[in-house]
Parts: C-alpha cells; structure tokens; sequence
C-alpha cells in the first residue's frame, strides 16, 4: 500500500521555471524603458530584490514597499529616474506571461492525479500564479490552489499550513508530503507542520543549513520511486 496519499506542490522553480518568467519580464520592462538588459544590471536588479525581500522578512518594510521601489532603486544607480508603481504594474503584467513549465513537471502531475490528492502551495500573488498555472494548463489538474496572498499567511509559517489544512479532507499528516525547491520555505514550513518533504534540487546545490528533508531529489521523475507509482 502506498504510503503518501495527499501531495502538497509548491510552484516555482518545482513546476514553473520562475527564473525564466523573471528573465523575460525584466527584458520586456526594459525594452519598453528604451534601455537594454545587461547581465551587470540584471545581476544589481537580483540583488536590489532580494535586499528587500529580506528587510521584509525581517519585518523591517511592507510587501507593497518591496515591489514598488525596486525597480526606482534599480533604475537610480544608472542615473534615471522613473515611477516604481508604474514600473512594478508593467513587469507583473510581464510576469504573468512567463508560464514555462521545468521539465517533466506537466507529465508528473498528469500522471499523479489519479493516484493522490494534488494541491498547489505557493508564495506570490494570487493573480500572477493563477494566471500562469492556468496558461500552463496544470491549473485544473489540482483539486486546489493555496496561494499565500489569499491565506493572509506564507510558507513557511505554520498559519499557512493550518489554513491548508483546514480546506482539504482530513488525512493523517503522515499520508502527506509536501515537494519544493526551497529549504527555507517548503522544506522548513512542512517540518514545522509536521509532514514528510521532499527537496527539488536539480543543481545539487549543498545543503548549508540544519534543515533536513525527508527525500532529495534531482529530477522530477525521481518522485515515481518515492511515491510507488
Ligand atoms: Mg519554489
């Protein structure tokens, strides 16, 4: 008998390449600034972005003022000034268009959802993740999509977990595994909810934290031999 009967999906860089969303929203909002896209300013702009997602994890900024003053802060360095807000409207209009599945992801849950119950939980805005899951057709193939806007909380708080669930049928938290590439997010968020996970980690990147999880995989296709399908 299997052993996981209710998988728990976290969407970037797991099942949508956000890196390659990112990439040609940034390229596009440049494009439209009349400006071109180096590596350099690319490079500054992750750095500016993840800067400030950090101060708001420390509780030091607003969410809203992460994504409106990145761009201005970006922008400034190379001596011109725009509106953020505008700048930051355009680029999730970007966003929103990068749908570009990671490999083997569309076949894996085609493929899982008559054996388990699937869910999506992610990090972002509702609007931008609905959109792209369903322009990349995974959409409908989720009993449910937890986006973390619509849940007043984030991974990898327990409150987020709580609310998921709470919305889904009980099974026992043993039967429950959560798949992410994120250590901090996914992997932690599901050790403090109490539930198996499974680390996405196609780059091999070494594990420099105390977080341990349950499996490690390097391909998606790794997950059939976990979940004995
Ligand atoms: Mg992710």
């Amino acid at each position: 008998m299997k052993k996981y009967k209710t998988l728990l999906f976290d969407v970037d860089d797991t099942l949508l390449d956000f890196a390659a969303a990112e990439g040609s929203a940034l390229r596009m909002l440049f494009e439209e600034q009349q400006l071109t896209l180096t590596t350099e300013i690319e490079n500054n702009y992750k750095n500016i972005n993840q800067g400030l997602w950090e101060r708001f994890e420390e509780g030091e900024i607003d969410r809203d003022e992460v994504v409106n003053t990145r761009f201005s802060l970006l922008f400034k360095e190379y001596g011109k000034e725009v509106d953020g807000v505008l700048l930051e409207k355009n680029y999730r209009s970007y966003l929103e268009e990068g749908h570009e599945l990671i490999e083997g992801a569309l076949e894996l849950i085609k493929k899982l959802r008559g054996q388990f119950d699937l869910y999506i939980v992610t990090n972002g805005v509702s609007k931008t993740q609905y959109k792209r899951l369903h322009n990349s057709g995974l959409h409908t193939l989720f009993k449910e999509i937890f986006v973390s806007e619509d849940t007043g909380y984030q991974k990898p708080m327990k409150e987020f977990f709580d609310y998921v669930f709470a919305r889904i049928p009980t099974v026992s938290k043993e039967e429950m595994l959560i798949i992410g590439d994120s250590l901090s997010s996914d992997i932690k968020g599901g050790q403090w909810a109490g539930i198996d996970t499974c680390w996405f980690n196609p780059k091999m990147k070494p594990n420099n934290t105390s977080i341990v999880p349950t499996f490690q995989i390097q391909k998606l296709e790794e997950l059939y031999k976990i979940l004995e399908v």
